[in-house]
């Protein structure tokens, strides 16, 4: 199994908890695509600088099929990134399941 073969389903299911059917901003369509593997945007350095290789916000990235509007949004906020273990590690990579539900014995774990 490729190493992100579940990326898209776990993606698809966490934004369905927050977002059952997000619409695109622009075209007021709903017609999006997530692309199949993570993105990264690089973070600046709070000196203005920006490192090589750099500090990176892991993100998925939902592309509007109608008008080519992407949307970037947060892998942490969509509780998709593995708490204590190697940084930048996704959920859904792997074949791991998809992220457990807020309240789940997973979820509760995290805080610990
Ligand atoms: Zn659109």
């Amino acid at each position: 199994m490729a190493p992100f073969d579940n990326f898209v389903p776990a993606v698809a299911q966490a934004l369905q908890q927050r977002v059952p059917k997000p619409e695109c901003p622009l075209c007021k369509q709903s017609q999006w695509v997530i692309n199949d593997v993570p993105v990264s945007a690089p973070v600046f350095e709070k000196t203005g600088e920006v490192k090589f290789p750099a500090t990176a916000m892991p993100l998925a990235a939902l592309i509007c099929r109608h008008c080519g509007y992407t949307a970037l949004l947060s892998l942490g906020a969509l509780g998709m990134l593995r708490q204590n273990t190697n940084a930048g590690q996704v959920a859904g990579a792997g074949g791991t399941p998809p992220p457990a539900a807020p309240g789940s014995a997973e979820s509760a774990r995290s805080g610990a």
